[in-house]
C-alpha cells in the first residue's frame, strides 16, 4: 500500500488529537484566547497540534507541518499558566510533555509550503468547538502540489443512530474510509450516487460570515436541490459529502470580505476525502484548488464540494 508508514503515523497522532480535544470539552469549559487576526484559539488547539506535530516531528523530521498555530503568545511570561493548561493535557498522551518541549512542538508547525509537506488545522471550527458543535482535525500530506494522504477527525460527528466520533481517512489512488473515532472497524464509503434524491441536500458553514448564505441557497436550488441546507462547523461538511449524506457543500465569498482567500489547512484533508470517495472539489470558477503555491490559495475564490454527479451543473449555474 502507497503512503502506508505515513497513514499510519497521521491517523495515531490525530486520534489522540481528538481525544484531548475532548478532554478539553469535558474537562473545563475552553476559553477563547484572541489572535492577532481577531480570530479565537483555544487551550485544545494549541495542545492538537503540539501532540501531532511530536508525532511527525519524530517519524518525518524532515518534512516541513505548515499548522495554523503557532507559539508565540504562549511563550509570553504572562501565558505562563495557559502553557502549563496546554502541557497538562498533553502529557495524558505524551508522558515526557513539558512547557519548553509543548512550545517546540507547536512551533514545529511553522514549516514551509514545499515539494512535500504536511499541513494541519489542529482544530478546524474553533467557533463550533466553543459552542458545543461540530469541529475537525485535519492533516493531509502534499507532495508537488498534490493531495496524497488525508486524516480527518470529527470528534461530535455522527450519521444515523451512530455515536459520535468519526474519522475518515484517505490515500490518493486508494480510496477513503470512514471508521469510529474510538474503534475500528473502517469502512470504505463513497458520495452519494445521482438517484438517492433523499441525500440531494447541501451542507454551508454555521459561520454567516465565512461565505455568502443566500448565494449558496440560490445555487443549490438553481442546481436542483430543493431542501433546506444543512448547516455545520469545520471540514465535518467535507466528511458529509464524502459519506454520501449530502451532495453538495458551498462556500461562496462572503460579501463582507471580498478580499478573504481561503487558507490550505481548511482544506487540503477534506478535499482528498471527498475526492477518494468519488467526488469532486474546485474553487467556484472550476479551477483545482492550489495547494502548491503558499498558505493562502489566492487565484482560488470560493470553493464548490459535490459528489462529481451534479459539479458541472453547479458550476454552470455560478
Ligand atoms: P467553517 O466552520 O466551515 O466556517 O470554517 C472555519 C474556517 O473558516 C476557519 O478555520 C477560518 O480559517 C475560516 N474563515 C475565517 N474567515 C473566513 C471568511 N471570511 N471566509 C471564509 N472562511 C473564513
Ligand atoms: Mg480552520
Amino acid at each position: 500500500m502507497a503512503y502506508e508508514q505515513e497513514r499510519a503515523v497521521a491517523v495515531e497522532a490525530v486520534i489522540l488529537a481528538a481525544k484531548l480535544c475532548e478532554a478539553v470539552r469535558r474537562d473545563m469549559v475552553p476559553e477563547a484566547m484572541e489572535k492577532s487576526d481577531n480570530s479565537p484559539v483555544t487551550v485544545a488547539d494549541y495542545g492538537s497540534q503540539a501532540i501531532i506535530c511530536c508525532a511527525l516531528a519524530a517519524a518525518f523530521g524532515a518534512d516541513p507541518v505548515v499548522g495554523e498555530e503557532d507559539a508565540a503568545d504562549l511563550r509570553q511570561p504572562e501565558m505562563a499558566s495557559r502553557l502549563q493548561q496546554v502541557t497538562a493535557f498533553v502529557k495524558a498522551h505524551i508522558a515526557e510533555a513539558t512547557p519548553d518541549l509543548v512550545a517546540q512542538w507547536i512551533d514545529h508547525g511553522n514549516g514551509n509550503v514545499g515539494r512535500r509537506f504536511w499541513t494541519l488545522d489542529p482544530i478546524d471550527g474553533t467557533k463550533g468547538f466553543l459552542r458545543g458543535d461540530q469541529y475537525a482535525i485535519a492533516l493531509a500530506l502534499i507532495e508537488d502540489g498534490d493531495l496524497k494522504v488525508g486524516v480527518l477527525g470529527c470528534p461530535a460527528l455522527a450519521f444515523g443512530e451512530g455515536d459520535p466520533g468519526l474519522l475518515f481517512v484517505a490515500v490518493r489512488g486508494e480510496g477513503t474510509t470512514m471508521q469510529s473515532l474510538s474503534d475500528g472497524p473502517a469502512q470504505r464509503i463513497h458520495v452519494v450516487q445521482p438517484g438517492d434524491t433523499e441525500r440531494l441536500r447541501f451542507v454551508e458553514s454555521v459561520e454567516a460570515n465565512h461565505g455568502n448564505q443566500a448565494q449558496q441557497q440560490a445555487v443549490a436550488k438553481a442546481a436542483g436541490i430543493t431542501q433546506a441546507s444543512v448547516r455545520m462547523d469545520s471540514q465535518a461538511k467535507y466528511g458529509t459529502v464524502a459519506a454520501g449524506e449530502a451532495a453538495l457543500y458551498l462556500r461562496l465569498p462572503s460579501p463582507k470580505y471580498p478580499d478573504y482567500r481561503e487558507k490550505i489547512w481548511d482544506h487540503a484533508a477534506g478535499a482528498i476525502v471527498v475526492e477518494e470517495a468519488g467526488g469532486k472539489v474546485t474553487d467556484m470558477h472550476g479551477k483545482p484548488l492550489d495547494f502548491y503555491s503558499g498558505v493562502k490559495m489566492m487565484d482560488n475564490r470560493g470553493v464548490v464540494v459535490s459528489n462529481g454527479a451534479i459539479h458541472a451543473s453547479v458550476l454552470s449555474v455560478l
